[in-house]
């Protein structure tokens, strides 16, 4: 789409208050022209949002693009890289300027809080669709893959688990009040990348993933990956008392399980490294909580507080 078609670049899109140094280029031409600082690598990672698969038509316009931006950061979080250029590529069905203030109001927001420049990208005419592309730098030493988890690493979560998942059931049913379940709403709309976490364990952590489908099948992509398998204690699971209450009233453990969008870290660390967690743990916002082991024997079991095997659905194939 022409800019002459399309003024909307100008006026609402490169508004960033965020400039940086390593930023060479930033939006107006052809490319972007940007420096990585030596010694360090480039992480990349991109996701796309689109209109009635990841969220409803007439979603707050505002979270989402606090959401399109965080997807992003969350996974450079997962790698603890430091967050540094997004590219945007919008898709929407009309010339709405409000949307699109509505939109970078939330996006800009959140790239201010952590330093990121939005650097370019595309905009045109289509069903609404939005892609953020990310980059950030990680010490080529230190990065958190999937597939470096050892038998007997402990294995712990960022924050709670299952807020997203009950705020998106409650949705559903038609009972969610946005003034009552206001904190609720707030994790799945607009949830926390644990961007500072992430960046801060990657000297400790031997592996992680965010969790973006669910404990089970995010955690299950690092035992897969490590060639391992994982048990999980119920009772450590980190939940907020609405979640508590779920589970007790359902007596399932399915949303601190298996419900996504919660945007936490999962990671695991030796287990001669506990106290200097623990250390670290004490300067950090969001708590950190272990919630099991890592294991020789592949798959993930679940034990509840008799030390008893319970049977979880997971929801994947390969754990049923
Ligand atoms: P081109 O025709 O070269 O693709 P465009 O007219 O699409 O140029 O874009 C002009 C400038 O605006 C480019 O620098 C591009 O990166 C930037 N831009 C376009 N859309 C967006 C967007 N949604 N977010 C950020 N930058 C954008
Ligand atoms: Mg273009």
């Amino acid at each position: 789409m022409s800019l002459s078609e399309f003024s909307l670049i100008d006026d609402y899109i490169a508004i960033s208050r965020t400039t940086r140094d390593d930023v060479s280029l930033g939006i107006g031409d052809d490319c972007a022209v940007v420096e990585v600082p030596p010694g360090k690598s480039l992480a990349v990672s991109m996701d796309t949002l689109v209109v009635g698969r990841h969220f409803i038509e007439g979603v707050n316009r505002v979270s989402l693009g606090h959401k399109a931006l965080a997807v992003n950061l969350s996974d450079l979080a997962a790698m603890g890289a430091e967050p540094a250029w997004a590219t945007l590529s919008l898709t929407i069905p009309e010339a709405d300027t409000r949307w699109v203030q509505d939109f970078m109001q939330g996006f800009l927001a959140l790239a201010d809080r952590f330093g990121v420049q939005l650097v370019g990208g595309d905009t045109t005419r289509g069903p609404l669709s939005i892609t953020v592309q990310i980059h950030g730098f990680v010490d080529p030493g230190q990065i958190m893959r999937r597939s470096s988890a050892h038998p007997g690493d402990l294995i712990y979560v960022t924050g709670s688990l299952g807020d997203a998942g009950l705020a998106l059931r409650l949705q559903q049913a038609g009972s969610l009040d946005s003034a009552h379940h206001q904190q609720l709403l707030q994790r799945l709309d607009c949830p926390t990348p644990r961007i500072t976490e992430g960046m801060q364990l990657a000297s400790i952590a031997t592996a992680a993933i965010d969790l973006s489908d669910g404990l089970i099948g995010d955690l299950g992509h690092i035992v897969q990956q490590s060639n391992c398998g994982a048990t999980i204690e119920l009772q450590r699971l980190p939940c907020s008392t609405a979640v508590k209450a779920a589970i007790a009233q359902s007596n399932e453990w399915s949303l601190p399980l298996s419900s996504g969008d919660d945007y936490e870290l999962c990671f695991t660390i030796p287990a001669d490294k506990q106290q200097q967690l623990q250390q670290l743990a004490a300067t950090l916002d969001c708590p950190l909580t272990r919630i099991g082991v890592i294991e020789q024997q592949p798959g993930i079991r679940c034990v509840n507080a008799e030390g008893a095997v319970i049977d979880v659905e997971s929801g994947y194939d390969h754990f049923t």
